[in-house]
């Protein structure tokens, strides 16, 4: 059985935890593991070693940092193996789809290399005479993140690398869920040099969520995961005076106009529907077919749907892995029957889907399909996170539009059509953060910011990109002049430029 603990001032402090979790392997059933939870004190003490460590971290160099996160980099990519290997066991996604959020999160490492020109400011010589003004970004000081399970490593990812780059130090509180990629993270920046005390990671459940919350020293806060916890971190965040990005749950839709090519849009729902056994934020789980393509559509998810091989993340022929955990298996399960019960069709029955090569005691459920689904049903309204699509009909692209912008949730949409004047129209009129034409998981790059709309995004900034360097940083102005012989002598008057 392995143990996860925390890693806090370059180390994992010694001793019995109080009070633990269960680590599972989602592909066999059974407990793989235990991680230690925080208490508030463990808490008090990742704050303080990233508060002590802050002062020096942001004195140091742009060079150096730079120097620094470089030598991250290329340690993560010699590690992209074992770090996937890490998340399939704890996770259950298969290694292809582990690795690619190893990469996709070291893309922003690489964006964060470049901190010398991303923290440039601007200057005005002469503002008024023998004046001159420039602006600075400074570090806010230590910097929490809060994570959810289904991306371990590239969630924790779209945040440290570019804060820690700004001049913070920061603490991690990952999914208990899966754990040990945020612990094998910690190692490599140690082996990267960053000085002990600049990353920090506490385990653990909401009394470590709480207790980062209310910390006087903790000064801005990134959190991803549903709504309901996304809702209550930026409320107790702020209530504490602290600066929050809180990024929430998801309900995509992906439109299909009359015009789409169906293979293409046939392909990419089944990929955006059941990759990660639907547990992505960015999976499509509303396919939206505007008359007439809905039963051609449906015709071909189901041939793709059926040739799917579902089986454990480690094993190379599997496509899809299990669910994370069994209840969560079942919560997942119980939409198909209440969406029958509601009168939708089940196109697709997941629970009959074949698992090659598992132990029937993993957290199952093959890819499912719900037709006929309508608005007030449940299947439409709740963010299910698991492999299950529910398809709507619509009469015309007004209506389909209509669908997208009554979703509480504006996390990603999708458009399939070969108009383009029908899909810059979508994309003028969709309220949604981020937005796909023919591209069924448009997650921006890293040098964009990733964040969604409405129920999906608390507070006002995404994370990484631009945005992310402005969410871990302060701006300051200053005005200066040095003496010079015509300095006129007192003047009460508001300094205008006259
Ligand atoms: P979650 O909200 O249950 O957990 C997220 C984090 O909050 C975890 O670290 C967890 O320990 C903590 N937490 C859980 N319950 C808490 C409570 N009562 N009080 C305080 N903290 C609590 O989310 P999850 O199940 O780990 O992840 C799946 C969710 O995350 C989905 O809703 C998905 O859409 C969302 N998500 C969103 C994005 C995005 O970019 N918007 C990205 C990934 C995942």
């Amino acid at each position: 059985m392995k143990h996860v603990t925390h890693w806090i001032g370059g180390q994992s402090p010694a001793g019995e935890a109080e009070r633990h979790g269960d680590v599972y392997d989602p592909a066999t059933g059974e407990v793989a593991g235990q991680v230690d939870f925080a208490t508030a004190d463990d808490v008090n003490a990742a704050a303080a070693a990233a508060a002590e460590a802050f002062t020096a971290w942001r004195g140091v160099s742009l060079a150096k940092r730079a120097q620094v996160l470089f030598a991250f980099r290329e340690l993560v990519r010699q590690h992209t193996k074992e770090l996937a290997a890490l998340i399939t066991a704890e996770h259950g996604k298969v290694a292809s789809d582990a690795a690619g959020e190893v990469t996709r999160g070291l893309e922003v490492v690489e964006f964060a290399c470049g901190i010398p020109h991303l923290l440039k400011g601007g200057f005005s010589e002469n503002v008024s005479t023998g004046v001159d003004s420039y602006s600075i970004r400074q570090p806010v000081g230590v910097v929490a993140g809060i994570t959810p399970f289904n991306f371990p490593a590239m969630v924790p990812m779209w945040m440290f690398p570019i804060a820690i780059a700004c001049g913070n130090t920061f603490v991690l509180k990952p999914s208990e869920k899966d754990p040990s990629a945020s612990l094998l993270l910690a190692r490599l920046w140690a082996e990267a040099g960053l000085p002990d005390g600049v990353f920090n990671v506490v385990h653990g459940d909401k009394v470590a969520v709480d207790a980062i919350l209310q910390h006087p020293d903790i000064a801005a806060v990134s959190f991803v995961g549903s709504t309901p916890i996304a809702r209550y971190v930026y409320e107790t965040g702020t209530a504490h005076g602290k600066r929050v990005q809180a990024l929430g749950g998801a309900k995509n839709h992906m439109v299909v106009l009359p015009d789409a090519d169906l293979d293409l849009a046939a392909d990419a729902a089944v990929s955006a529907g059941f990759g990660s056994a639907g547990e992505r934020c960015m999976a499509i789980s509303a396919l939206v077919a505007v008359d007439p393509v809905g039963d051609e559509l449906i015709a071909k998810i189901k041939d793709r749907v059926g040739k799917l091989t579902v089986g454990p993340g480690a094993d190379e022929r599997s496509e899809m892995g299990p669910l994370v955990t069994g209840p969560h298996r079942d919560k997942v399960a119980s939409y198909l029957d209440a969406g029958v019960g509601q009168g939708a069709t089940l196109a697709i029955d997941g629970r009959r889907h074949p698992v090659t090569g598992g132990d029937s005691a993993g957290f199952w459920l093959g890819p499912s399909v719900l037709d006929h689904v309508t608005p007030e049903m449940s299947c439409y309204t709740d963010e299910i996170f698991g492999p299950v699509l529910s398809v709507l009909r619509a009469p015309s692209y007004e209506a389909a539009v209509g669908l997208v912008n009554g979703s509480p949730y504006g996390n990603g949409v999708a458009v399939f059509t070969c108009d383009g004047g029908a899909a810059r129209r979508f994309v003028s009129e969709a309220q949604i953060g981020m937005v796909g034409v023919n591209v069924p998981i448009p997650v921006p790059m890293a040098y964009y910011s990733f964040g969604g709309w409405k129920a999906s995004l608390f507070g006002d900034t995404h994370v990484h990109g631009t945005e992310g360097i402005h969410f871990y940083t302060r701006g300051k102005v200053v005005t200066s002049r040095w003496p010079d012989p015509s300095h006129g002598g007192v003047n009460l008057g508001f300094p205008v430029n006259s």
